[in-house]
């Protein structure tokens, strides 16, 4: 199985999955620490983070990139 998914590791050996992209500024950066690789995919997919293919996006950080979609709409009319 491969995957790119990014954890992160606490002092006592815990996982979590790391935020992909880190847009937000109020991005969560990371899920919730659990004991290994498998629970924090579980912790994040049931926060409903975005799973992009290689990793998994923060819900602050989905809403960041909608409001970017809708702000790259051309503004050449004054
Ligand atoms: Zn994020």
């Amino acid at each position: 199985m491969a995957e790119d998914v990014e954890y992160v590791k606490n002092e006592k050996g815990e996982v979590a999955v790391a935020c992909q992209i880190k847009l937000a500024s109020n991005c969560a950066g990371k899920g919730a620490f659990c004991e290994d690789e498998e629970d924090a995919r579980d912790w994040v997919e049931e926060e409903c983070w975005v799973f992009s293919g290689v990793g998994y996006i923060c819900l602050q950080c989905n809403e960041q990139i909608m409001r970017n979609l809708r702000e790259i709409r051309p503004k050449t009319a004054r």
